[in-house]
């Protein structure tokens, strides 16, 4: 976006590069073909309309975490046989909207869970079709706030309930196990983790195959990371790497389809949040660069100690000086980043946080009683 253009908007706002967005979604999709591989786009990562128009007409399967989640993808266009719906609360309301609208998957995360969903079923005289959540106890090596496939966790169902689960099966007459599904955790950027993940899968699958369980689909869940520290160089996350693991590794049966849930990945790079910089204060150690935007805009850093790369837009200083680069809410963690390297920062200058496209703005909040945020797209 051309310095011009930044400041006829009121700041902080969101920005979405469209063309990044479907460039990252073709990419993402040309390597998922090539081995017939069904990919769900997490909405919660980002529930935007456009961005979620543009990625529904791209084809993709939605992957939805709450009721609303799931009228929402239906208002937007997705096919609800195409919609998985996880999530280790679902409330009866949400279920309901679940089974009222024929969905592709109850993803399933307790024996409790599926007792309510067959007993609603049931009300309703329909099949509810659900995927078992397995815990399937692989550390992602990922932050531990975004761990969430070891025992300790609370989601998922662990292994040692299973045989108590199959005993139950035959008395749920509004069930059909149509998957197993699985997610392990968020922003993870090496590939063990995932082969880890394949090796287990492969012999759960097999466990109840043996055990006489049909299972039409294996949905692997999400959790590909995006290069925080170089967007720029990094734009488009490695898909090809990342689905040929699942290539390599993992053993569906025939017939057997093959899904994913993708948000981070789909959607983090497209976005940012830009920022006026309200005051310069000079510390003892640091200087501090305190923007118009805090966590109330953007709250990874707070709740996930994550770091987006940081620019200041406007500059043209051949000095660069460190700032702790900080927000305006009244709470110590609302701070983006520790002596980050910036361009001579004064009042006044723009700031881009580079990579907020996805859970930035579907999580901010009033706190403070903020205003809410303009969001300006660009090469729509
Ligand atoms: C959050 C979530 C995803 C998406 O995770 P990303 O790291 O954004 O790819 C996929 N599946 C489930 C069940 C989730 O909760």
């Amino acid at each position: 976006m051309r310095k011009e253009q930044l400041i006829q908007h009121k700041t902080p706002f969101y920005c979405y590069d469209l063309e990044l967005l479907t460039q990252t979604l073709d990419v993402a999709l040309l390597h998922a073909n090539k081995h017939s591989y069904h990919i769900h786009y997490a909405l919660k990562a980002n529930t935007n309309d456009r961005i979620l128009n543009l990625i529904q007409s791209k084809g993709f399967g939605a992957d939805c975490v709450s009721g609303n989640e799931v009228k929402k993808a239906i208002e937007i266009g997705f096919e609800p046989n195409q919609i998985a719906f996880a999530g280790v609360g679902k409330s009866d309301e949400e279920i309901l909207i679940g089974l009222e609208n024929n969905i592709f998957t109850f993803n399933c995360e307790s024996v409790e869970e599926i007792v309510v969903i067959n007993e609603l079923a049931s009300q309703k005289n329909k099949i509810a079709k659900i995927a078992l959540r397995l815990n399937p106890n692989v550390d992602a090596k990922t932050h531990k706030y975004i761990t969430t496939g070891l025992e300790e966790n609370k989601f998922g169902i662990n292994s040692w309930e299973l045989e108590n689960l199959l005993a139950q099966l035959p008395s749920w007459k509004h069930i059909k196990i149509t998957g197993l599904h699985f997610h392990i955790g968020s922003q993870i950027t090496s590939m063990t983790p995932f082969k880890n993940l394949c090796i287990r899968v492969n012999e759960l699958n097999t466990w109840f195959l043996e055990r006489g369980v049909q299972i039409e689909h294996l949905n692997l869940g999400g959790g590909l990371g995006i290069d925080y520290q170089n967007p720029t160089e990094n734009h488009i996350p490695d898909f090809e790497l990342f689905f040929g693991v699942f290539k390599q590794f993992l053993e569906p049966k025939p017939h057997q389809e093959v899904h994913f849930e993708l948000g981070r990945s789909l959607v983090a790079n497209c976005g940012s949040l830009i920022s006026k910089v309200l005051y310069i204060k000079k510390g003892i150690k640091t200087n501090f660069a305190i923007l118009d935007a805090g966590m109330t805009e953007l709250i990874r850093p707070a709740l996930y100690q994550a770091s987006h790369h940081i620019e200041n837009l406007i500059s043209n200083s051949p000095e660069t000086e460190f700032y702790d680069v900080v927000g305006p809410i009244c709470e110590s963690s609302d701070c983006f980043g520790k002596r980050i390297k910036l361009k001579e920062t004064k009042r006044g200058d723009f700031i881009k946080i580079h990579s907020a496209g996805a859970y930035g703005e579907v999580m901010t909040s009033r706190y403070n009683l903020r205003e809410q945020n303009d969001v300006v797209f660009v090469n729509g």
